[in-house]
């Protein structure tokens, strides 16, 4: 029987409960999402035509704060797929202590086929359709697949005009302009890579050593990509939607950046290149990236990428999803078998709505920070979080993922209990 993506998430919940001790009120609330809402975006084409897309935002918990999360444009975005990503948010912004829940939207269309002023009218409409739904304290947006600064600079703006005040705390990952934060563009990258380097130490690997393969050349890959090559570590394969490449001896990610950017098309916003027509390599297909012989594979491209189908074939030692769920549930059972160490999503992509809390901190303080001080404060938090879960691994006996839940589950617990009134009830006075 196939799972749906939320069925499959939600049996990591079932699977952390079992090692917390917190209230049925409290499993009952997090089994569902708080709001969804599902919208038809009209957008004027250029030919003149009419077209409708279909749009969503899913408010899954805020128990812990406003909602949080991102807005993807994807072909394939669902209900199923925007819901599973807001509960993701939800248990990623408690293990990170960000005083948020978990939110999440998308578009179903393929942004690439859209003109830039196509694409301005269809965030603007999105903004439109979903304006009560959100707010710097209800619901706050951030780029995800596909969107960007840009993006996120059009919907602030839509969201102002529609509200007559400035509102940049309504979304997150602006253009510095419009009062975005520095830092934030690299931030879920960042983030990942302060952690591989914590957990390289800790096990005793050095980056000359350690090869890598990440899937998904875009805002996060990519810039991993780049930030592990910069400290010595061997990236010798990277792939985009269009396929992979592979050279044995380590790839000259920089000059493949440098590609993907300047081959930028006017059509919309997005890059045309692709990472297949750089020289001196082995064209590889996406699957066979992944089961590539490397040290450290980093799935940062899109969903259920290593399932039961595949998951015997992967070779690499460690697994960093900076992607959300790369891995499905059924995978996670046979990597744990094979000895793989999978680094989580709600720990490792954490590092983006990290900064994006610190930006939204910044708007509504007036107050800014510079470029150290954002990084400073991030590696604070993503490495105290990562020791504590891997604290609660070895102490559990547990896996990492199956850590990183029980961490949040306890701060979700404890917050939903705060709230409910269930001690009354049960109370004997
Ligand atoms: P992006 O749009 O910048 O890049 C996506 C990349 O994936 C592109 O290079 C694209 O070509 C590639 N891709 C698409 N389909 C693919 C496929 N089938 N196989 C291989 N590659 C494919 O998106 P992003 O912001 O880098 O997001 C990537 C992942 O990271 C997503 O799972 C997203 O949810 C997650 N994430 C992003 C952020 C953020 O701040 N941007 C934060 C947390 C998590």
């Amino acid at each position: 029987m196939v799972l749906s993506l939320f069925d499959d998430a939600s049996k990591r919940l079932a699977q952390a409960l079992k090692f917390v001790n917190i209230s049925d009120d409290a499993i009952e609330h997090l089994k569902y999402p708080k709001a969804s809402l599902s919208v038809s975006i009209p957008v004027r084409m250029d030919d003149g035509s009419l077209k409708f897309f279909p749009g969503y935002r899913v408010r899954y918990d805020d128990t812990r704060g406003p909602t949080k999360g991102g807005v993807r444009y994807h072909p394939g975005v669902n209900l199923d797929e925007v819901q599973s990503l807001a509960f993701w948010m939800t248990f990623k912004c408690a293990v990170l202590n960000l005083p948020y829940g978990g939110g999440k939207g998308g578009i179903t269309v393929n942004p690439k086929d859209l003109s830039r002023l196509e694409l301005e009218r269809l965030s603007r409409g999105y903004v439109d359709a979903i304006a009560d739904f959100i707010g710097p304290n209800v619901d706050i947006l951030a780029p995800d697949v596909y969107t960007n600064q840009m993006i996120m600079g059009w919907m602030m703006d839509q969201y102002s005009i529609i509200k007559r005040q400035i509102s940049p705390a309504v979304v997150t990952g602006k253009p510095v302009t419009m009062g975005g934060s520095l830092g934030r563009e690299t931030a879920t990258a960042m983030g990942a890579f302060f952690i591989i380097e914590q957990m390289m130490g800790k096990l005793d690997r050095h980056p000359q050593e350690t090869t890598v393969a990440v899937q998904g050349f875009g805002n996060a890959g990519g810039t991993i990509a780049e930030l592990l090559a910069k400290v010595g570590y061997k990236v010798v394969a990277v792939s985009d939607s269009q396929g992979g490449i592979y050279a044995k001896q380590g790839l000259d990610i920089p000059s493949i950046r440098q590609y993907k950017n300047s081959s930028r098309g006017i059509q919309a916003i997005y890059c045309q290149g692709t990472v297949c027509n750089i020289v001196e390599h082995e064209l590889i297909t996406n699957a066979d990236l992944l089961t590539l012989d490397v040290d450290i594979l980093i799935p940062a491209a899109l969903e259920n990428q290593i399932t039961a189908a595949n998951a015997n074939q992967i070779q690499a030692r460690y697994i960093f999803e900076v992607a959300n769920g790369p891995i499905t549930s059924a995978a996670d059972a046979i990597l744990e078998q094979k000895g793989i160490l999978v680094f989580p999503d709600i720990l490792i992509n954490a590092g983006g709505v990290t900064v994006s809390y610190f930006e939204w901190v910044q708007n509504r303080s007036g107050l800014y920070w510079t470029l150290e001080e954002v990084n400073q404060r991030l590696k604070a938090k993503m490495t105290a979080e990562a020791n504590h879960i891997w604290s609660i691994a070895q102490e559990m006996g547990t896996s990492l993922r199956n850590a990183a839940y029980i961490h949040a589950l306890n701060r979700l617990g404890e917050a939903i209990d705060a709230k409910g009134t269930r001690d009354y009830y049960t109370s004997s006075h």
